[in-house]
This record gives structure tokens, sequence and C-alpha cells, in this order.
């Protein structure tokens, strides 16, 4: 067979060619947008050649530090078009961390949109081999800045080449993009994507039995450009010809009702915190969400009581995967087995609200501490990872050796694995509670509580106990209709029929808010803290 490479801008050329009307809906500050894929591939080209007169080289990193729209979306393609290697910063985070990541890459030019340029303003001093900053922003006048020098976006594009040619001389093992885990603990990691990663990643979305992404599909990714790629969404889209709404910066939980209403979403995808506000949303108001066939979640667990409210009471049915930066980030996705499809509505819900089912073309493997574990839904062990989309080391880091051995990527998550081969993430390592020598799964826990009507969110986490080593605490935020209106003691109640009693949390602490990392998820090192300190009190 032909030895064709697969490149990022291969998959650009084919909407360009194939669905030049069909539409990118994007919302900036100023407003929404409507640009054809045609557009879309008129802009890209003329980004790609600025970029070259900027002198930007092949294998040069390009960071990008932006929200979800249709500019970001065309460095998507215009950074690999023309042969370096796109950066997306996440801006949450913390900026000894934005600092260290864009000076470990050595990105030579970062895009930058205009609300966020107080954020890179702060570390500019400290950022080492930036060589030009490009202002994204709808304005004809550039804001002021501190920042030195600046070029705007459109004004760039204007003197690029709407013909330019995508590079063609690329392996398709090169670097086409880099993205870096949000820290929880010591810096970021860096984990380069090849252009071959990134076209097989985008087939496998496309799979009927994993999101089964499609021409027909209006696509939201909620999950910011800047995590993992809105996991790898935006390149699956364009590939494929579908209609992609990017709701921008003001993503509140009545903007997206609002947009699922107007522009007819199909598919969209997020972390469930995000969801978790939708639901609160859908219950203030009254939105038509008849067009959605699926909500995609991931990033962590789904609680489920909270897929269950969405399919029972809005008929939106939830789909939920399973992945992160080092796995491009799709491994799993839940879906039923066809043999399981006549079996009754809780035990589906139970199998949909697990992990699920190996995406195509990976492999895995569960470890425990006397090696390989039984798929018998009950044994625990890390789940360890190999594939054409999988990372295999950190970009420039020692630490690489820890996760990385023997061609394996080791994830850091304790699964089960049941015997259909339906993974079930009983917890990150680091975050299982150890209790008398036995584990104790906080996922578990909360998405138990999670099912209770009054409760909007809750985390789990381990303080330590000088008896049993470490013992679960419970920290709950009720719905605003609930406030002060819930004894500690009815959550435990309510939870202590489905758990041994050694399981259940010794204290309930009800918040105003759980601390979320960068990404919307839980942060539980830091409501660690406030529990200990709590508890001390
Ligand atoms: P970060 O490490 O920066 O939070 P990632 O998105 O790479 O960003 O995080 C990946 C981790 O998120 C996984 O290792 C796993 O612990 C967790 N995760 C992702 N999806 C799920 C899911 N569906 N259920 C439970 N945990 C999940």
């Amino acid at each position: 067979m032909m030895n064709v490479p697969m490149t990022v801008s291969s998959m650009l050329e084919r909407a360009e060619r194939f669905f030049p009307n069909k539409e990118v809906v994007s919302r900036t500050l100023s407003g929404v947008q409507r640009l054809s894929y045609r557009k879309i591939g008129e802009r890209t080209r003329r980004l790609s050649s600025a970029l070259e007169k900027l002198g930007v080289q092949k294998g040069d990193r390009v960071g990008t530090f932006a929200w979800n729209h249709h500019r970001h979306l065309e460095t998507y393609f215009g950074i690999p078009g023309m042969g370096a290697v796109l950066h997306t910063i996440n801006i949450r985070l913390a900026p000894e961390h934005v600092s260290y990541i864009v000076n470990h890459a050595e990105d030579v030019v970062l895009f930058v949109d205009e609300d966020l340029l107080p954020l890179v303003e702060r570390v500019k001093d400290q950022l080492g081999t930036v060589k030009a900053f490009i202002i994204m922003t709808d304005k004809e006048e550039l804001p002021s800045t501190s920042l030195h020098p600046v070029f705007s976006y459109e004004d760039l594009l204007e003197e690029g080449d709407p013909n330019f040619s995508f590079v063609k001389d690329i392996d398709e093992n090169d670097a086409a993009g880099i993205c870096y885990t949000s820290a929880t603990t010591g810096n970021p990691k860096g984990v380069v994507y090849s252009h071959r990663s990134l076209v097989l990643h985008s087939y496998a979305l496309g799979l009927a039995d994993t999101a089964g992404l499609s021409e027909y599909d209006t696509c939201m990714p909620v999950v910011p450009m800047f995590h993992a790629n809105a996991w790898g969404l935006p390149f699956a889209a364009t590939w494929f010809g579908t209609t992609q709404v990017l709701p921008g910066p003001q993503f509140t939980p009545q903007l997206l009702a609002e947009l699922i209403e107007s522009e007819n979403i199909t598919l969209t995808a997020g972390v469930p915190t995000i969801w978790l506000g939708l639901l609160n949303e859908l219950e203030k108001g009254s939105y038509d969400t008849s067009s959605l066939r699926a909500i995609l979640c991931g990033g962590s667990a789904a609680p489920r009581g909270m897929i269950k409210a969405f399919e029972t009471k809005y008929g939106i049915p939830f789909l939920h995967a399973y992945g992160m930066t080092e796995t491009t980030p799709l491994a799993t996705v839940s879906r039923l087995k066809s043999h399981q499809t006549d079996l009754d509505e809780e035990k589906m819900l139970d199998i949909r609200s697990m992990q699920g089912l190996l995406v195509p073309g990976l492999e895995m493997k569960i470890v425990g501490a006397e090696g390989e574990v039984e798929w018998n839904g009950a044994e625990m062990g890390e789940l360890c990872l190999r594939g054409p989309w999988i990372a295999d080391e950190y970009y420039k880091d020692e630490r690489s050796a820890d996760a990385f051995i023997d061609g394996w990527l080791h994830t850091g998550d304790v699964v089960t694995v049941d015997e259909e081969g339906v993974v079930k993430i009983v917890d990150r390592t680091k975050d299982l509670i150890k209790s008398g020598g036995e584990w104790i799964s906080s996922v578990d826990l909360e998405n138990a509580i999670m099912a209770h009507e009054a409760v909007f969110e809750a985390s789990v986490v381990a303080i330590p106990h000088d008896e049993w080593q470490e013992r679960p605490v419970a920290c709950v935020v009720l719905k605003e209709a609930y406030a002060g209106k819930v004894a500690k003691q009815e959550i435990i109640d309510f939870i202590s029929p489905q758990f041994a009693k050694w399981w259940l949390p010794d204290e309930v602490i009800f918040m105003e808010e759980i601390p979320k990392t960068s990404v919307g998820k839980f942060l539980k090192r830091t409501l660690r803290d406030i529990v200990e300190k709590e508890m001390k009190s």
C-alpha cells in the first residue's frame, strides 16, 4: 500500500474541498460570527504564510493563549500547516506555570486573546524565547499593552497569502502539537502529538461505537481548546465537515443552554462540573434541548445521578468517556454492547456510568501489586495503555521514567475491569483513601452523594487518622433551594444502604463552593487543606 503521510493540514483541505459552505459559528467578545470552511481555509492559509514571513521555522513551537473561537481554530491548522508545533496553553494555570511551560516549550510566537492580555503581561519579563505576540481581537485598533513586539491577528492575515500551500515535506511522525498536563504537583508535563497521532485519534472520534462524530452533527466543544485540544474535536469536526459552534469566553450555563437551542447542537462535550451547571439551568428555565443526541462527558467521573437526571428528565443521552492529555485524550467510551440493551434500566445505567470499553486501536492491561489482575469487576490495578495515540514520553522531562515503562503508559488511575471488558475508574492512585489497610473509592462515595436531590456537587477526600491511617470526609454543596435545610446525617443515611459501614464518611462539611482545578475538576489537594483546618477548629 502507499505510504502516504497523515497530516493535520490534509484534514482542513478536505473540509475546504468537500464542505466549503458548512459553517463554523464563533462567539467572540463582540458577538457571533459565521465563517464557512472555505473562508476558514483561506484565512488559515494566510495565517501559515504570515507565520513564515515572521520567521517561524519548521519545528518551532508557537503558543496560543485563547478561548474557543474561530481564530483559535485557524491556529490549530495554520501552525502545523506551515510545519510548526501548536502549543495550546492552559490560561488558568498559575503564572509561574504559564511562564514555565512557555519557556520549557521554547515558544517563539504567542497568540493571545485580547481579554487575556493581563495574564500574559504579568509574566512577560519571564518569557525568554517569545519574539512576537499576536493579539486576537475583532477591533481594528490594537489594545494598548506592555507586550512587545505586538501584531494584530487580522492585519497579519491581510498581508498573508490566501493561496499558501501547506507544507508537504512533513513526516507524519513530526510534532504537530504539544499540550502540558495541568500540574497538581510539580511543574506541568509536556505531551507532544505527532501529525499521525492527531489524524488517527480523529478517526477514533468518528467511529459509530465511540463518539460517532460525523458531518451530520453540529458539535459544540465546551471543553476548552487549551485542555487536551478540546479532546481533539476541532480536528475531527473540521475533517468530517461537521458544523462547529465555538462558545467563546463567556460560557455560562445559560449561554450554553441558549446555544444548544438556537444552533440545534447535536453533540457537546465537557467535564462533569459544566453539566452540573447546565442541569441546574435546565431546572430553572425552559429550553428546547431536543436536538442533542449526546453530551460527551469526561475528564472526571460523571456522577450516575447526573446522567440519570439528564436522561430521564430531559431525554438527553449521555456518553461517558475517559482519557488524559497523554492519550490525546480519547481512551474509553461507555456504550452498551448489543446484547445488553434489554437489561433493566438501572443495570444499563450502571454500565453506562462506568468509563466503558477501550477504543479500537488501543491496548490495555491492568497491573496490581502481583502482576496483571483478572477482569472480574472486583480486582483493582493500575490501568496501563498502549497505542498509536498514546504518548511514549514527556517532553524533555526526567519524570518520563515514572509513567512510561516497557512500552506502556502507566496512567496513575486505579481501575477494575469486568468480564465484558468494561473499565471502571476506582480513583486516581493519589486520591484513593486508605483506611485500616483497605481502600475506599472517593469517586464511588461522591457519585452516591451527588444522587441526592438536594446536592449540587460533592467531593470526598482523605484526612489523616491516628488509628485508621486515613478516613473519608465529604464536602457537599447544596442546591440554592436546599441551602441550610439538609442535616449531615441525612446525607450519610441516604448513602448508607450502598456501602459497608466503614466506608461511610466520618464527617460531612457543607460548603458554598468546591475549589476546582484549571480545567474544572475538583481540586482535592486544596480541599484536603481546607478540611483539615476545619476539622481542627
Ligand atoms: P489533568 O491531569 O491536567 O487533570 P487530564 O485531562 O489529562 O488533565 O486528566 C486525566 C485524568 O482525569 C485521568 O488520569 C483520570 O484520573 C481523570 N479522568 C478523565 N476522564 C475520567 C472519567 N471519565 N472518569 C474518571 N476520571 C477521569
